[in-house]
């Protein structure tokens, strides 16, 4: 077995040594789920590990646009259709100067783990666009949302494959696109995409749900150690949506975010981002396009650090909320060395692999990994279709029910699969584990 697993690592290195997010991606993930593979050779008969590594299918196009001034753009627009084991492909969109086919991979593969300890019947996709939206009028998105619908529409649908947002796709672009999807299908299928408006299909609780999510997870890891929020210092990364949830739902539960970042710097506020105000500003900024953080320390008096990241702060819990390698090994020797015990991560692969094995490994501190502490916002994504289907919507207070038990789900399967590979606490292979083993047996079900 441990010759299959090198086998399959050395043609992954070969063949995707120009797209280095997803290789990172899908060595952790090896590295983690290898405990499990002495169980059968069934994974090496069939060879299974190719076959989960290699999406389905990856669909590329070009997105032209037209600025308000009348200059037309052509950007490169992405879908990965990942893996459809469990349920139709199902995935956020990315609109961001750094999508590339590797970036989107990264994404869809992660995705469909994700989705797979959901309970929910979901498989995974990504996808996206190297789009700027900074500074891009209302116009001008909505433009460009239609024209990378005019691509898309084709190959999405409700029982094929649900996009929804991700970094700069939120509720209003979802909204062109789904308008979009309608003018061009003629049918008005709730389901073909997920975090629409409250007025015409969307969930209540997707807005919150990405950061809500992560919060119950962690209060599952508190609650392991005897402890609860309450006092907790929280250094969070970003100001999006799913910081504005962390935010929201810690200060609930008497946790107090201390920071956010941007591309341009971090703020510690050490009163807490824990007010209405607070809250209100950091949707406000977002609105703003203007992608900085700053503003936040003009606006409540406290102190920012140009170009700096936020994990020099002394905290008891760290959440990464804003991308891709946002951490890396001098972060997390700086996390150690400051004595926080939770680093759960809310964002996709927040961490370099050489810090999060530093943070895993280290005794001190507890891990959780995107892959299960980062599912808040497809959960409910999921339950959106669930109530699209029954052409009827729950109350704020059953679906935000249903998505604390899912992630308290998410949290037991993953220790239960941690223990059961004598791994003791480490809820990021047990995750990755329980959700290897849940796919492959769809796959296996399914034949080749
Ligand atoms: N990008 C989001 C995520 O990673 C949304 C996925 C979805 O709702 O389908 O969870």
């Amino acid at each position: 077995m441990s010759d299959y697993v090198s086998s399959v690592s050395a043609a992954l290195r070969q063949r995707y040594a120009d797209q280095p997010e997803y290789l990172q991606s899908v060595l952790t993930w090896l590295e983690m789920i290898t405990p499990a593979l002495q169980d059968s050779d069934v994974y090496e008969r069939l060879d299974l590990l190719t076959r989960m590594v290699e999406p389905d299918r990856m669909l590329s196009f070009t997105v032209p646009w037209v600025d308000d001034k009348g200059f037309a753009h052509t950007c490169h627009g992405y879908r990965v259709q990942f893996n459809s084991a469990i349920g139709p492909y199902k995935g956020g969109l990315r609109f961001h100067p750094s999508v590339n086919p590797s970036v989107v991979k990264f994404l869809g593969f992660e995705q469909t783990y994700k989705n797979a300890l959901t309970g929910l019947p979901i498989g995974g996709a990504a996808g996206g666009a190297d789009f700027d939206p900074r500074g891009k009028s209302n116009r001008e998105i909505m433009r460009f949302c239609q024209s990378f619908m005019t691509a898309l529409y084709r190959h999405i649908g409700a029982d094929t494959d649900i996009p929804a947002g991700d970094i700069g796709v939120g509720a209003r672009e979802i909204g062109y696109l789904f308008g979009e999807y309608k003018r061009l299908t003629g049918r008005s299928e709730s389901s073909a995409l997920t975090g629409k408006g409250l007025t015409y299909g969307g969930s209540k609780i997707r807005q919150e749900a990405a950061g809500f999510g992560t919060v119950y997870f962690t209060a599952r890891m508190l609650e392991h150690q005897g402890e609860t929020m309450e006092g907790k210092r929280l250094a969070v990364s970003g100001f999006g949506n799913m910081s504005w949830g962390v935010c929201r739902k810690s200060a609930e539960l008497g946790g107090k975010v201390v920071t956010l970042s941007g591309p341009d710097g971090y703020v510690y506020d050490p009163d807490g981002v824990t007010t209405q105000e607070k809250f209100d500003f950091m949707l406000q900024m977002r609105a703003s396009g203007a992608d900085k953080v700053e503003a936040y320390a003009d606006r409540f008096g406290v102190e920012f650090y140009a170009g700096k990241k936020p994990w020099e702060v002394p905290v008891d819990i760290v959440i990464p909320c804003a991308t891709q390698n946002e951490l890396d090994v001098e972060d997390a020797v700086r996390i150690v060395a400051n004595n926080v015990r939770y680093y759960v991560e809310g964002s996709n692969m927040p961490a370099t692999s050489d810090a999060l094995n530093l943070l895993r490994l280290s005794p001190r501190v507890l891990t959780a990994g995107s892959k299960a502490s980062g599912t808040g916002g497809v959960v409910v994504s999921a339950l959106e279709m669930v109530q699209n289907s029954l052409r009827y919507s729950w109350t704020r207070r059953e679906v935000e029910e249903r998505l604390k038990k899912i992630m308290g789900d998410i949290y037991d399967a993953s220790a239960a699969a941690a223990e059961e590979y004598g791994l003791g606490y480490d809820l990021i292979a047990g995750n990755d584990i329980a959700a290897f083993k849940k796919i492959s047996q769809a796959m296996i079900a399914q034949g080749l």
